[in-house]
């Protein structure tokens, strides 16, 4: 379908995201034995890039990984603009087997998802099957408990529509993952689909991970670069503070969230795994990282009770 330019824009910003976690991992600060699969370019990104991905790969995992110890397995995960990350082949190398996971993206994106899946055996050979089979469109991919689907989260209903494609059992315990994307949706739009997904699911917990304190100086250079590639980061008003980020999610019916900014987060993973990777690149000075991390941060919100007592700390 023919797309508006911004959203061009937008879809790059998926090539850009892709590569900066294939920089981080071919340096060594986490292992991801698919994501060069999905990347072409050899890049190596500024140290403070490599180590924002770390922390922000860290963070959302580390939400993951909670929710699945909570739930036994027995959950859903849902990744709202999916690109072309790889947990879900990495989770396959765990012993976690979760009920069912899916993936939401432009069209577009999905396609070349698709695509390159459908072209490599080792990316289509680690596709739980069972007894099933995978069958792939040129936007789509079903398999028995793995779903890759094109569709614009703006259209609730074609959202809708997928979901029930995929066999999404809304009664079930689901985490959704949204890591870069409500930014670039229009408010009315992701505040839609935000109340939606708080109504129609029982117990959910929804994982944002996106930019914050957006109005002082820093901010606003980094909005600029970002308009600059053609983004209109129609979303961004909600990336004003902690407390924005909070009440937009209490506004839209969750029942509850908290956010944590990613100075907080790096400091909560284990400080072993932080000593490892700070010896992978010395960085003489690191305001700028300490800036970075400023700026982004880490929201969760869920509907029902499970993650109520959620701590960013390891455990
Ligand atoms: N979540 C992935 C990651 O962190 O590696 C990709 C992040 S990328 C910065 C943003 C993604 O959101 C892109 O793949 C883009 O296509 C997707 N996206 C943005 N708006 C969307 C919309 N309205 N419908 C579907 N996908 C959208």
């Amino acid at each position: 379908p023919p797309f508006h330019p911004c959203d061009e824009a937008v879809i790059a910003t998926n090539d850009d995201a892709s590569d900066c976690k294939r920089s981080a991992v071919r340096l060594g600060y986490w292992k991801d034995e698919y994501i060069g699969y999905f990347v072409r370019n050899q890049d190596r990104k500024a140290p403070e890039i490599n180590r924002g991905y770390f922390a922000r790969v860290k963070g959302v995992e580390m939400c993951v990984e909670k929710f699945l110890k909570k739930t036994n397995d027995k959950c859903q995960i849902i990744n709202l603009g999916c690109g072309f990350d790889t947990l879900y082949w990495r989770l396959r190398d765990t012993s976690h087997n979760v009920t069912n996971f899916l993936e939401l993206d432009f069209p577009t994106v999905t396609a070349r998802k698709c695509y390159m899946i459908k072209r490599n055996k080792t990316l289509l050979g680690r596709i739980h099957v069972e007894d099933g089979e995978v069958r792939l469109s040129p936007t789509d991919l079903h398999a028995p408990n793995y779903h890759i689907m094109g569709v614009d989260l703006r259209n609730i209903e074609e959202v809708e529509n997928k979901l029930q494609q995929a066999e999404v059992d809304f009664k079930m315990p689901t985490i959704l993952l949204a890591e870069c994307v409500l930014v670039y949706i229009e408010p009315q739009n992701s505040q839609n689909l935000l109340k939606w997904l708080a109504r129609r699911f029982e117990s959910a917990v929804l994982v944002n991970y996106e930019q914050v304190n957006m109005n002082d100086r820093f901010g606003e250079v980094m909005l600029s670069n970002l308009r600059a590639r053609g983004c209109s980061l129609a979303g961004v008003d909600a990336c004003k503070s902690l407390d924005t980020q909070i009440s937009r999610f209490l506004e839209c019916g969750w029942h509850g969230c908290r956010a944590w900014d990613m100075v907080q987060v790096y400091q909560s993973l284990l400080p072993s795994e932080r000593q490892r990777i700070e010896r992978i690149e010395m960085l003489d000075e690191t305001e700028l990282l300490t800036q970075l991390f400023q700026h982004y941060c880490l929201v969760i919100a869920w509907v029902g009770e499970l993650f109520q007592d959620i701590e960013i700390t390891v455990e």
